[in-house]
């Protein structure tokens, strides 16, 4: 193949995304989950998908899924790729996109081979965009139709910040939401995932290493601590007589960190996200502080110890100033370790492609760790600039990103049984 047309048909592709939800100069994108701007960037790439020769649907989520067949016929098992193309709003312009348009990129390219006369590989390769990947409606809306790990019902009712139900919002989109649940794919339709997205951190600029090899999607628990002490007059009351809730808030705080630190293993986060305190008045002792805090880890029994490592933390803090800790965990999803046959695929690519890789954890979750709950799936990170993402300054060099997209060809045609690509 000639690499330098397909790289000259990557950067269209970033041009024509790009124009689609541009704010004013100098702005950033905003594509919101099943509004206009996603809507039209999904047309445009089924159009774009089209001209290569794949077949394109929408499935009842409204995900883009655009086809190249393999020996099996249209029934027969996928090597899948894909990402999102919505973003959050005043977003950047690689978040989602960089993975959409390199399987985009694969599959162009292996369908003007079949053109020229390849044979179809034993396995079909497919595209998907999922659709709000952002969570306009509660975050990662199109893949987790696509896995089973959405209730339609419940679903349909959520409402974005402005109201509207995602079932309005699908209709405004021109899909019927009472097929999103027919969105949900059969078991063995898809034989492996993998995604290429940007790494929204910056060890990989650091390490000055072109790509991340993802071992596994942090788990989250999130976690509230309230610590209650006693309003008083904040002239009156001597200090060694307070129950100050802020006092034990603080200590705990700061030690929460150290914490984290110590028992994190270097990978493990802890952040303390949210702070209410009442009655937040200049003149009166608080009376109670309400902190929201969040762990990541990829790792299961670590974030079980940092969680109980967190409420004996809460409870020390609020003995140690006449307060009482109250720990209530409000939600925790599991990390997704990444799957060895389709990261091992994408580490022979990367080594035939001459690049270099370093093992990474995601701490955000991505489509392919809803789909790495399932099927086996892995993911490749290129380097963001300065770590920036979720801003109008998020940048991935276009050399790195064009040589994901040939280390993404060369592993998904050798998991689709086409050797090593
Ligand atoms: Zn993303």
């Amino acid at each position: 193949m000639n690499a330098g047309a397909g790289a000259e048909a990557l950067g269209a592709d970033f041009e024509a995304v790009g124009a689609i939800g541009r704010a004013a100069a100098g702005g950033g994108w905003s594509r919101p989950g099943y509004g206009a701007e996603e809507c039209r960037a999904i047309d445009w790439l089924g159009g774009r998908a089209r001209a290569a020769g794949l077949e394109v649907r929408l499935d009842g989520a409204g995900n883009l899924i655009a086809r190249l067949d393999g020996q099996g016929g249209p029934a027969g098992p996928a090597v899948t790729m894909g990402s999102h193309l919505d973003t959050v709003a005043n977003g950047g312009a690689f978040d989602g996109v960089v993975g959409v348009l390199c399987a985009l990129d694969v599959l162009r390219r292996q369908a003007g081979a079949r053109a020229a006369g390849a044979p179809a590989l034993p396995l079909a390769l497919e595209l998907v965009c999922f659709r709000d990947e952002e969570g306009r409606f509660g975050a990662l809306t199109g893949s987790r139709a696509m896995t089973g790990a959405l209730a339609p019902d419940a679903a349909l009712h959520r409402r974005d910040a402005d109201g509207v139900t995602l079932a309005e919002a699908m209709a405004g989109a021109g899909l019927d939401p009472g097929r999103l649940g027919a969105a949900r794919r059969p078991a063995g339709a898809i034989a492996a995932f993998l995604e290429v997205h940007i790494e929204q951190g910056r060890i990989l600029e650091d390490a000055g290493i072109p790509l991340g090899l993802v071992t596994a999607i942090a788990g989250q628990r999130r976690i509230s601590v309230r610590f209650e002490g006693a309003a008083d007059h904040a002239g009156a009351a001597p200090m060694a007589a307070r129950r100050d809730a802020f006092a034990a808030a603080a200590r705990f705080a700061d030690r929460f960190r150290e914490m984290v630190i110590a028992r994190g293993g270097g990978r493990a986060r802890g952040t303390i996200g949210i702070v209410e305190v009442a009655p937040n008045l200049g003149n009166v002792i608080p009376a109670e502080v309400r902190l929201g805090l969040e762990l990541r880890d990829e790792d299961e029994d670590r974030l079980a110890d940092l969680a109980r490592a967190t409420a004996a933390l809460a409870a020390e803090a609020a003995a140690a100033l006449g307060a009482a800790a109250t720990v209530r965990p409000r939600h925790a999803t599991p990390p997704v370790a990444m799957a060895a046959a389709p990261r091992a695929a994408l580490a022979a690519a990367a080594r035939a492609e001459g690049l270099a890789t370093m093992p990474l954890l995601s701490g955000a979750p991505p489509d392919a760790g809803i789909l790495g709950a399932v099927v086996p799936a892995a993911m490749l990170f290129v380097p963001s600039r300065g770590g920036r993402s979720h801003c109008p300054e998020e940048w991935s060099d276009r050399p790195g990103i064009e040589g994901a997209a040939r280390v993404l060809g060369r592993a998904a045609a050798a998991l689709a049984g086409g050797g090593d690509g």
